[in-house]
């Protein structure tokens, strides 16, 4: 049966051509991190293996421009990415958890404010689904406590936030080309930053990372023609049950290269770059359609996008009011053939290989907690079917009927 994928880019023929040949090509890398870096309003680019290797170099040079010795506390949100504390943790520091509010899924400034910013090198945003965090009072409290702040754009390249590019605030910005984020290589990942010191501290980090693995390269390229020819409804509709395939799985991983990103990748998320206004407008649109249709079922809470944001919209999510009915949720989306998921299975507090690097204060975090047990996250790729959110809204419906 057919089945829409969680998340994706679609890639067609013609683009996988024109993308390999401009990565075969000689200034992929440049117009890729140049695009970035403007994007981003930032004057430098620093191109690397995921964004998680990203995020442990970014990392490692704020500590190296930091005199003071005692800061190596991190502080990221309770609820995302379990590479964010991995990389925090490979960089030899120290993951603070600061709790997130479920109505927009941000990092709670309130609660940020409430640090103890003594031991502090740096916080990090999440925008999570695209979403925009409430970047500009994070950026405000970052800065009076003078602490770094990583804006990870990973899922929100496209998203703007008071007339900002999410990833453009703080620091370092942080961009992720992974298979479902807002444009793919499979893997890679750029971070871009103004900052001199940090700059330099970069540019020596950067410098010293190997080159990207051949053969690494060359799998990656072959994996790409399959996801392109795969992603579409039809035919991942029959691939998705395939054993070692790992889709949809969250681990926790410290065990990663840092290398330098891929040229030939480059081709790839170079050329998606040039279609990121089209293809972020294709998942606003997508994105309204399901808000439309899932206000209106009961126990359905919608998400608050902050004042004076676009949000980019990699996937849709929402909560369930009653994180009971969760599953019965998940299981009626999937047998209406639509990839719907409960993101991230846990509350990083909740974590084991988290939670034994964390002080008892960062053990509870109810506002993670709730997000994370009654999350649901929607397709908003351009293979999703015009129909989607009907029945979407008529498959969580038939759960309440009962
Ligand atoms: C995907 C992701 C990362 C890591 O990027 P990779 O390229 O997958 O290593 C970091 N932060 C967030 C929020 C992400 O979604």
């Amino acid at each position: 049966m057919a089945f829409v994928a969680p998340a994706g880019t679609p890639i067609s023929p013609l683009t996988f051509a024109v993308s390999l040949a401009r990565g075969l090509g000689s200034s992929a890398e440049i117009e890729l991190g140049e695009g970035l870096a403007a994007h981003a309003r930032h004057s430098r680019y620093w191109l690397v293996s995921t964004g998680r290797a990203a995020m442990v170099l970014a990392l490692q040079a704020m500590r190296d421009v930091t005199k003071e010795s005692q800061r190596v506390e991190v502080i990221v949100p309770a609820y995302t990415c379990y590479s964010v504390p991995a990389a925090v943790i490979k960089a030899g520091l120290k993951p603070r958890l600061c709790d997130v509010d479920p109505a927009s899924l941000s990092l709670d400034p309130e609660a940020l404010r409430k640090f103890d910013f003594s031991r502090v090198l740096a916080v990090v945003t999440a925008n999570l689904y695209g979403i925009p965090n409430h970047l500009k009072s994070i950026e405000a409290i970052a800065r009076e406590h003078g602490v770094w702040m990583l804006d990870d754009s990973a899922q929100a390249l496209g998203a703007m936030h008071e007339g900002r590019p999410v990833g453009g605030f703080g620091d370092v910005g942080l961009y992720s080309f992974d298979k479902g984020k807002n444009i793919t290589s499979l893997e890679g990942g750029a971070l871009v930053a103004s900052h001199p010191e940090l700059s330099a501290a970069l540019d020596r980090r950067h410098a010293q990372l190997p080159p990207a693995s051949a053969v690494r390269t060359s799998t990656t390229i072959v994996k790409l023609a399959a996801y392109a020819a795969l992603l579409p409804p039809t035919l991942y509709g029959v691939v998705r049950k395939l054993p070692g395939l790992g889709l949809g799985r969250t681990l926790y991983d410290e065990t990663y290269p840092v290398e330098r990103y891929s040229g030939t990748l480059a081709g790839f998320a170079a050329t998606l770059l040039k279609r990121l206004p089209a293809l972020t407008r294709g998942r606003q649109d997508n994105a309204m359609a399901l808000l439309a249709e899932l206000s209106k079922v009961p126990g359905v809470q919608s998400i608050e996008v902050p004042p004076g944001s676009q949000a980019a919209y990699a996937r849709y999510p929402f909560l369930m009011i009653d994180a009971t009915q969760r599953v019965a949720v998940l299981e009626k989306l999937e047998a209406a053939g639509i990839g719907a998921t409960a993101s991230y299975p846990n509350a990083l507090c909740d974590v084991p290989e988290v939670a034994v690097h964390l002080p008892a204060a960062d053990l509870d975090m109810p506002g993670a907690r709730e997000v994370a047990s009654t999350i649901v996250t929607l397709p908003t790729h351009a293979y999703s079917p015009a129909d989607l959110p009907a029945r979407a809204a008529a498959s969580i419906r038939a759960v309440f009927a009962k």
